[in-house]
């Protein structure tokens, strides 16, 4: 955590702090405490907390607790050859319990008959005696030492060569010495929020006497974090609106109002919220910078040709790119009819667009005799010169990287950006992730029907065999299913050859009176786009597919799918392959082929099978692997957070979004006496992190 410029002996060497000589200096740099500052926020991972611990007697099984107690007796065991058991016995007025130490040996030397201990841990019962399993040990006094009173002991992350103990005397002298420093929170905010000092929130967090006061000091340090990264998230967002204007759209033109006839449905709620934000924003001068986020089949495609309809009403252009050319040729197919239908002009461009039409494209684009321009990445390209383009609609953005993205973008002058994403990426997430990101999601799913009959069922490697089976009979009902190929980490080439074997495998062993045809992503895209249109056409029953059709891809005909290895993908992921069935009047029938071998990937395989929500599913997933593993990518470009939690401080999150946004509001560049500590703290934040000056 960058630190530089909130008080300049925060920066100094941490051999400068009491205590520290070249030993413990070598120790600390170990945990990555280099300054001053490192130490005074090296915050305790967890507390003990004296003040309330059980009389032994009253411990029960399961409890997770901290118990006292005088060490009685320390006694090796060896049942087995290759099994050392420490026991450690203590006792209070009350009763007595065992600590027990598997194959380490050397705890037998750490004890002293007769010393006072603190164990925490989790309480066992074994042969009707209490015990506790490796807990976490804190000597209290030598033995004869007076029982201190009761307090709350913080534990550090330390290191070999620095004992708890020690750390926590280097730890206590340099909050003295240094955390009397200035708070950079405005007074009006911490007392609006009932945040404490920053200089007790430090003391508080190391030394608290109450677990209560720890978590107050923890809160205040928590919104601190959350509150520098979004303001520095929304000063990014709004630093790259460049001062230049955006288009004012026209959103009550004729070709808006047709398309509200040419559609053949209604509009749930949510889409007609988002389409409401979203003509907002185009019909402003403020640059729209909108993320729609929508789980598989929540209709995002028709949202955006809303924003396509109100641009071409304005006599401008909109580009619509998508990650695959299966995609983008879906978008043809599928939006391009009802633009038709509308009066709008448009064109398809992708990798295998041909010379001849690819050079009148280009030159219709840059006429502007086109409104609308799908396409893949082929839209990015250096050839591709937009009359005048002031809308980028990105779909699938996770696919895309932030340059490819601000590529399209700068085909045109302060364009209106739409990204698009299936991920359903939790709020809190969002909100750090993108948090310079206007957002609109869709909740609802329009085919609900078909999708909450749906079905997902978890598969041992012993059933298969029924999974095989509905394939078959969903077949001879004239439908069509999908098999995906286990995800391979290593390259994608293991995986489309792993892909083309089980195609074979299925076809000769199992599938044999079945056609069944392969996608990976490795195949050429005419090749792919000619297997993609056999399947839709109903020619292929089965499609062996890596996960390229993760992507978008809409065949409502298919009602089955078997995944591979299920356990190796994330659970938004799996959420998004297993809407690609269950999507038209039918049913969808999921197999996932799993064989969890830890704690967590059962509980995963549980969730996924267990709920259809993928907000739910994405919090689940956050929440059993982290937010790192989450996206398949770090937060690159944003501080790291020390304190805060992404699932705990969802809600302080909220707040300390508000209130940056307010703070903004009123003061843009933070230029007020009130706000000139806090913008530092912002600007040193971030400086640690790249990408300050890049917009998402
Ligand atoms: P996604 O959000 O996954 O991109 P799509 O835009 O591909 O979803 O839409 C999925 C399917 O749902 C499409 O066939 C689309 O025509 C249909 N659809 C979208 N909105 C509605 C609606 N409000 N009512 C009925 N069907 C809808
Ligand atoms: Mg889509």
């Amino acid at each position: 955590m960058s630190r530089a410029g909130r008080r300049a002996e925060w920066d100094s060497p941490v051999r400068s702090a009491r205590f520290v000589d070249a030993n413990r200096e070598q120790a600390l740099e170990r945990i990555g405490i280099v300054t001053v500052g490192d130490l005074v926020t090296h915050w305790p991972f967890r507390y003990l907390d004296l003040t309330t611990t059980l009389p032994l007697s009253r411990v029960k099984q399961g409890d997770e607790v901290t118990v006292t107690g005088v060490v009685r007796r320390v006694q090796k065991k060896q049942p087995r050859p290759r099994l050392n058991i420490v026991e450690v016995a203590i006792t209070d007025d009350t009763g007595s319990l065992l600590g027990v130490w598997f194959n380490q040996p050397y705890m037998a030397d750490r004890f002293l008959e007769g010393e006072r201990v603190a164990f925490a841990g989790k309480v066992e019962l074994d042969f009707g005696m209490h015990r506790m399993t490796a807990p976490f040990v804190e000597k209290l006094g030598a033995p004869g030492a007076p029982q201190e009173p009761g307090r709350v002991l913080p534990v550090h992350r330390s290191t070999e060569g620095l004992t708890i103990n020690w750390l926590r005397r280097l730890v206590a002298a340099a909050t003295d010495d240094y955390a009397d420093v200035p708070d950079f929170l405005p007074v009006k905010t911490r007392l609006a929020r009932d945040l404490m000092s920053l200089r007790a929130a430090i003391r508080s967090m190391h030394f608290p006497s109450s677990l209560v006061e720890a978590r107050t000091a923890r809160r205040r340090l928590a919104y601190e974090e959350l509150l520098c990264l979004q303001l520095g998230l929304l000063m990014r967002h709004h630093s790259s609106r460049d001062g230049r204007p955006g288009h004012v759209h026209r959103t009550d033109g004729a070709a808006l109002r047709a398309l509200c006839d040419v559609v053949p449905f209604d509009l749930t709620g949510d889409q007609s919220v988002a389409v409401r934000d979203i003509l907002d924003d185009l019909a402003s001068p403020r640059p729209m910078n909108r993320l729609l986020l929508g789980d598989v089949g929540t209709g995002k495609t028709v949202v955006a040709a809303h924003a396509l309809a109100a641009v071409a009403d304005s006599g401008t252009q909109a580009a619509m790119m998508a990650p695959t050319e299966v995609l983008a040729v879906q978008y043809a197919e599928k939006v391009g009819p009802l633009l038709d239908d509308m009066g709008v002009s448009w064109r398809l461009l992708t990798g295998s667009t041909l010379a001849a039409e690819r050079s009148d494209i280009l030159h219709e684009v840059e006429s502007g005799g086109v409104a609308v321009l799908f396409g893949t990445h082929a839209l990015i390209e250096g050839g591709v010169t937009f009359a005048k383009l002031t809308l980028a609609v990105v779909d699938e953005q996770h696919r895309f990287g932030v340059q490819q993205r601000l590529a399209l973008r700068r085909k045109g002058e302060a364009v209106d950006m739409l990204v698009m994403t299936a991920t359903p990426i939790p709020r809190s997430l969002a909100l750090t992730r993108f948090g310079d990101l206007d957002t609109s999601y869709l909740r609802e799913c329009p085919h609900s029907s078909a999708a909450s009959r749906s079905t997902t069922r978890l598969v041992d490697r012993h059933h298969r065999g029924d999974a095989y089976d509905a394939v078959r009979a969903a077949v001879e009902r004239g439908r069509q299913a999908y098999v995906v190929c286990p995800l391979v980490d290593e390259s994608d080439a293991i995986q489309a050859r792993s892909a083309l074997k089980e195609a074979e495998r299925l076809t000769s062993e199992v599938f044999s009176d079945l056609s069944v045809g392969v996608l990976t992503g490795k195949m050429k895209s005419a090749e792919r786009l000619d297997v993609m249109r056999r399947f839709r056409s109903g020619e292929l029953d089965v499609l062996v597919s890596t996960t390229v059709i993760e992507v978008g891809v809409d065949v409502p005909n298919a009602t089955v799918m078997i995944i591979e290895d299920a356990e190796r993908f994330g659970l938004a992921q799996l959420h998004q392959l297993r809407g690609r069935v269950g999507r038209g009047e039918y049913p969808g029938e999921v197999y996932l082929f799993a064989d969890p071998k830890t704690d967590v990937g059962r509980a995963r395989m549980e969730a996924i099978v267990g709920s259809r929500d993928g907000f739910a599913l994405a919090e689940e997933d956050l929440r059993l692997r982290g937010p790192g593993q989450l996206l398949g990518v770090a937060q690159h470009g944003l501080p790291e957070l020390g304190v805060a939690s992404l699932i705990d401080d969802a809600e302080l999150l909220e707040c300390a979004r508000c209130d940056a946004a307010g703070m903004l509001a009123a003061d843009p560049g933070l230029e007020r006496a009130e706000h000139r500590p806090l913008w530092r703290e912002v600007r040193s934040r971030f400086a640690g992190a790249d990408g300050w000056m890049e917009s998402g």
